[in-house]
């Protein structure tokens, strides 16, 4: 049993939209686990059922072998979220800390403070900070009663590339200390760097699920552009046997311009130019394109949108 996991998790709105259609999400002890999809994919509403914030329509959620999430052993940092711009950073944080029964929130503040880094701006009114550093003010409060699951809901959204670096890092650091990470985005490319497991989710429903590791090796490949000065039929006929490439595809709107998509790399890189120069197809452009997890995710977010 995986350390977080969703059973058939569906929620349909009063208003008829079914935001989440059967989810089961499995998340590892330790792991980052990134939550990917477009808006409205149904992200927040998933996290806000993990919080037990809203009522699944049916199915189930399981954490550390029980039914339902522990609150007092997880965080959460809503989306987008507000606080309470009169208070200062450390005013907030104690308040955050006296929600939870604590034997010491001095010290549990002073760390957490520490890990996101704004140990010198506890004095610092709310209003009165970044955007990003208030994205750090809810980590912190996330994190203020040491819990051993943290549910971040966009955490770098909106903010600049430099704030978005310190969040990841921050992510990255928690994971460290050997919380597991459940965090969502609406671009991939923000959370792969750092993700060891991945979930897409799109019109509720998740499309793909699985370690980082394993989807780069299944999915990740090089493929090959080749053009000719003329037709070259017979030749790609050829390429098309060969039992290292899967496909042959005709680039559109391109004269005699050909993606082959590879399944052994290795034997293509090896193999293909040789067959290529022998044939008498005059070639012009021969080129290795690297399919990334991004431009996966991408085609996937397309599909959805056409
Ligand atoms: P995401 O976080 O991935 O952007 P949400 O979970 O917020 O997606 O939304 C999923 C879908 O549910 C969207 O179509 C959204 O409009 C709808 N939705 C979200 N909250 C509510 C609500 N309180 N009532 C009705 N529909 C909602
Ligand atoms: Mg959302």
């Amino acid at each position: 049993m995986n350390f977080l996991e969703t059973k058939n998790l569906s929620k349909t709105y009063p208003n008829g939209v079914e935001a989440v259609k059967s989810l089961n999400l499995k998340i590892d002890k330790g792991e980052i686990y990134g939550l990917i999809g477009p808006n409205g994919a149904g992200k927040s509403t998933t996290i806000r059922i993990l919080m037990g914030i809203l009522e699944p329509t049916s199915g189930s959620v399981h954490f550390d072998g029980r039914s339902g999430i522990d609150l007092a052993k997880t965080g959460y940092l809503p989306e987008g979220a507000n606080f309470y711009r009169f208070m200062t950073i450390r005013e907030y944080l104690e308040w955050s800390c006296s929600l939870y029964d604590l034997p010491d929130c001095e010290n549990n503040i002073e760390e957490s403070l520490i890990t996101v880094g704004l140990e010198n701006l506890r004095e610092r009114k709310l209003d009165e900070i970044s955007k990003g550093q208030k994205q750090r003010v809810g980590i912190a409060q996330a994190l203020v009663h040491d819990p051993d699951l943290l549910i971040l809901d966009e955490p770098t959204s909106g903010l600049d590339p430099m704030g978005k670096k310190k969040i990841l890092s921050i992510i990255k650091e928690l994971a460290g200390q050997g919380k597991t990470i459940l965090t969502s985005s609406h671009i991939l490319p923000e959370l792969s760097q750092i993700c060891t497991g991945v979930g897409i989710i799109k019109g509720g429903e998740l499309v793909l699920q699985g370690s980082m590791a394993d989807l780069r090796k299944e999915f990740v490949t090089s493929n090959v552009e080749l053009g000719f000065e003329g037709p070259a039929d017979g030749l790609v006929t050829k390429i098309e046997g060969l039992d290292f490439v899967s496909e042959v595809e005709e680039m559109d709107e391109e004269g005699y311009r050909y993606i082959v998509r590879v399944k052994d790399e290795k034997r293509a890189k090896r193999e293909l130019p040789e067959l290529v120069l022998k044939d008498e197809a005059v070639v012009t452009y021969y080129d290795f394109a690297r399919v990334t997890l991004e431009d996966i995710f991408m085609e996937t977010m397309e599909e959805g949108a056409k």
